[in-house]
């Protein structure tokens, strides 16, 4: 089935006391166990509402099992904390999303488990895997500069070494890129973002082998970052319309990307639907829509804070992959604990901003963003 049909569709248990068609919200924490074939409980990841909303992202991402988890991060650590140890070492590139490299750096040492960053390209990461390195992980499109990595090629090299790879998909959602297609072993979100798409749901989840994800699942059980009964009911029906917001908003962002570039107020565009972003034929050939985001520099004369104040329709908020245009300045939100030598070397600069397209006319976008140049 396309993918439209596995938003709306996928999943779903019908209500069998009363024929709704919508999988009921059943919120019970203490539940009879005698006859059933295994023990239910929140925390276990195997509620209804839990396996309902796994299920709709397993056939999305064509995985064969997942978790959905109260975070993005939580879906990371998850994985991370599930499947490294004592003496584990993970190759990260180095386009990831403030949050995760401050998970890196801040926490991984404390549990004995090293790791290295690398450029995005295939050469980058072989250069910085050693005999121990049992994960590599991924971010395509990246957080802020929609860097691509070859998923194709860096799968490759990884089964070569018998190593892990993992990839966060945030950027792309499962509309646009299904990275286990490429062969990546493990893909993840921040379900906060498209998944949940109306910016009132903070969750995550991850798909792949049923293996791996009984692995990640047994250490996460102990950490006890699920998802509430509710959450996974709302996340549930965010996904039904999945299809329809992501298309909509990469659509809007191939346009407003295009009048952006024009501008004389504009360093530079980064969205890998532009033919001068360096990622674009790797986007073009492993996703099927250029995604919702993108990043722009303002002229050096435009303070970016007066700026983001000037913007009437669009938002300037944290987070992102909403039905409303949101921007932010990375440097001040999810790049914040980045060190500013960091920061400068990885070319986020104070008058970078992020935004995230969202469902509204192109055109009304685009007329707020370049007003606010003025
Ligand atoms: N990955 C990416 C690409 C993100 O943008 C974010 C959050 O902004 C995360 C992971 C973390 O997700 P959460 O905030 O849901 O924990």
């Amino acid at each position: 089935m396309k993918k439209s049909t596995q938003a709306v569709r996928a999943g779903t248990r019908r209500d069998k006391n009363m024929g709704g068609l919508n999988t009921p919200l059943l919120s019970s924490s203490a539940i009879e166990y005698l006859d059933d074939s295994e023990v239910r409980y929140p925390r276990y990841f195997n509620t209804l509402n839990h396996d309902v909303v796994a299920e709709k992202m397993s056939v999305l991402e064509s995985a064969e099992a997942g978790l959905v988890t109260s975070s993005g991060m939580a879906a990371i650590s998850a994985i991370l904390f599930g499947l490294l140890g004592t003496g584990s070492h993970i190759v990260l590139t180095e386009g990831l999303y403030g949050g995760t490299h401050a998970l890196i750096v801040n926490e991984l040492n404390r549990f004995g488990i090293s790791f290295s960053f690398a450029g995005n390209d295939v050469e980058s990461i072989e250069k910085a895997t050693g005999s121990d390195t049992s994960m590599i992980f991924v971010e395509s499109p990246s957080n802020p500069l929609l860097a691509m990595v070859d998923l194709g090629a860096v799968a490759a090299f990884a089964r070569t070494k018998g190593i892990i790879t993992v990839i966060d998909n945030t950027f792309a959602s499962p509309i646009l890129q299904n990275p286990l297609q490429h062969g990546f072993d493990l893909v993840m979100h921040s379900g906060t973002k498209y998944l949940g798409g109306h910016s009132d749901l903070c969750c995550g989840a991850v798909n792949g082998p049923a293996e791996l994800i009984g692995m990640i699942r047994d250490h996460a059980i102990n950490y006890g970052g699920c998802l509430n009964a509710q959450d996974c009911f709302l996340l549930e029906r965010s996904l039904k319309t999945l299809e329809l917001r992501v298309t909509r908003q990469s659509d809007n962002a191939g346009i407003v990307a295009g009048y952006l570039d024009k501008s004389e107020h504009i360093n530079k565009v980064y969205y890998p639907g532009l033919e001068n972003h360096p990622g674009h034929d790797i986007a073009r050939r492993q996703m099927q829509g250029f995604g919702g985001m993108l990043s722009f520099e303002l002229a050096d004369d435009i303070d970016p804070v007066s700026y983001l104040r000037r913007l009437k329709l669009v938002n300037c908020a944290i987070s992102l992959g909403g039905v409303e245009t949101t921007i932010c300045q990375p440097v001040a939100t999810s790049h914040q604990k980045m060190s500013e030598e960091e920061r400068q070397r990885l070319g986020i600069a104070p008058g970078l901003l992020r935004l995230s397209v969202g469902i509204e006319d192109a055109e009304d976008i685009t007329a707020d963003l370049l007003q606010a140049m003025l």
